[in-house]
């Protein structure tokens, strides 16, 4: 089986936003045992479209389209497939009625424009959309199956979920399920050397590895013919990767380091706070990307210079005099002064050089100190580590920041074991 995606919008064309979608697809195509082909992006012109779609259907057993299902003028997709089919469109009354609801369950009357989201080309099927407004369509052009969702991504995988899935297992007589396990604190290299056997090319399931961002993701793919068979396997490799993988594993299912230990701390019912040099605020933007993040984190400093250091943190100029900035002792001091000051149960402090310029012999560009102040009851614990990271200044950044967080989900780990 092979897959041709098309992704549609001005937007993707002009790069003001990334296509993900073809991505993301492309990823569970090959998970799934299906190769894809091409992708292509096609800007909101009918024409476009509809050449791509002839192409495409020509080529493919199946070709999954992305975007322009929405209620404006620009959005041309289901135009495209009428055209490309030659069929006019017909109203969908069913999911007139769910568009119809949707917008009475937020208190508002449906525009009259959204009503062309319920039209489809005629002799299509209609998907229904349980993540968003705009159904989607799938037809069957020559020997090809294609489907089209919304662009939305959340809207975009569920509906492949939903309906590419089933049809790729019913016609490879497969079943095949998938897991990814996320670690953080060990290199791909270590990650492999932990899995060893569990690598192997000739295995089922099959493990591999990905990395981003610091983070490794382990990837299992349970092949078999019966979707029991399939996900015990699946179930009995993920719980052999995590005994080896132990504290390095944040996540599974998806789920990233800073998710983990927003929701630990969330479950625990600690509060956190920051004081950033180095990172100048990516510490705090990480945690607050996580939705819901407003539970657990106070807010925080970011202290560049030695002036807001001392004045925001009590950070003692002797110390910053004597040790410079990029030190043990201003770490120590800017996260106690941090937990001090915000009344949170966890400090976490960065300072280092991230370069390029102002490393020396003694601290070179990579030089992180790191440290985490906690409470224990009256007192104040400190601990505080220095790192060495490779690569350049947004990786040393982003690294530092990712230690930080990952720091703290060991200490929580421990405090829920404790
Ligand atoms: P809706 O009915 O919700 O408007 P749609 O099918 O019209 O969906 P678009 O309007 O094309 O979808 O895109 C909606 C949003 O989804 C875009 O603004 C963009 O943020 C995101 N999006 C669209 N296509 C992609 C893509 N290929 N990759 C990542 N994001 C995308």
């Amino acid at each position: 089986m092979n897959a041709i995606i098309i992704s549609v919008g001005d937007e993707l064309m002009m790069g003001q936003t990334i296509d993900t979608n073809s991505a993301w697809l492309s990823t569970r195509l090959v998970a799934l045992g299906c190769t894809p082909l091409y992708h292509k992006t096609v800007g909101d012109d009918l024409g476009g479209i509809v050449d791509a779609v002839l192409e495409a259907g020509d080529r493919a057993d199946i070709v999954v389209i992305t975007g322009g299902l929405g209620p404006t003028e620009d959005d041309m997709t289901r135009h495209a497939l009428a055209k490309t089919i030659n069929v006019p469109l017909d109203l969908h009354e069913p999911s007139l009625e769910t568009i119809e609801k949707f917008f009475r369950s937020i208190g508002r009357v449906m525009p009259p424009t959204n009503r062309i989201q319920a039209m489809y080309p005629r002799g299509s099927d209609v998907l229904a959309n349980y993540w968003g407004t705009a159904p989607g369509i799938h037809l069957v052009i020559g020997a090809a199956h294609l489907y089209a969702f919304p662009g939305v991504p959340r809207e975009m995988r569920g509906m492949f979920e939903r309906y590419i899935v089933p049809y790729l297992e019913q016609m490879s007589g497969r079943s095949i399920v998938t897991e990814s396990i996320t670690t953080f604190g060990a290199g791909e290299s270590t990650v492999a050397e932990a899995l060893g056997p569990l690598m192997e090319r000739t295995r089922n399931p099959l493990v591999g590895t990905t990395v981003s961002g610091g983070e490794v993701t382990i990837r299992v793919r349970s092949d078999f013919v019966t979707r029991e068979e399939a996900m015990q396997a699946c179930e009995d490799v993920v719980l052999d990767i995590k005994k080896r993988m132990g504290d390095w594993v944040v996540g599974v299912g998806g789920s990233s380091l800073t998710e983990t230990t927003v929701n630990m701390a969330r479950s625990l019912g600690v509060l956190l706070t920051v004081a950033e040099s180095c990172t100048g605020g990516l510490l705090a933007k990480l945690l607050t990307d996580i939705p819901g993040s407003s539970d657990v984190f106070l807010g925080g400093w970011v202290t560049y210079s030695n002036e807001l250091k001392v004045n925001e943190l009590g950070v003692s100029p002797d110390v910053l005099s004597k040790d410079g900035a990029v030190s043990q002792g201003v770490a120590m001091a800017m996260a106690e002064g941090a937990l001090k000051r915000s009344g949170a149960d966890y400090a976490l402090a960065l300072t280092g050089v991230a370069g390029p310029a102002g490393g020396t012999e003694s601290k070179p560009v990579g030089t992180v100190w790191l440290a985490i102040a906690s409470r224990q009851g009256s007192e104040t614990r400190l601990e505080s580590e220095c790192y060495s990271f490779p690569g350049e200044r947004g990786m040393i950044r982003l690294r530092a920041a990712k230690t930080a967080i990952n720091r703290l989900r060991l200490a929580l780990l421990a405090r829920r074991t404790s």
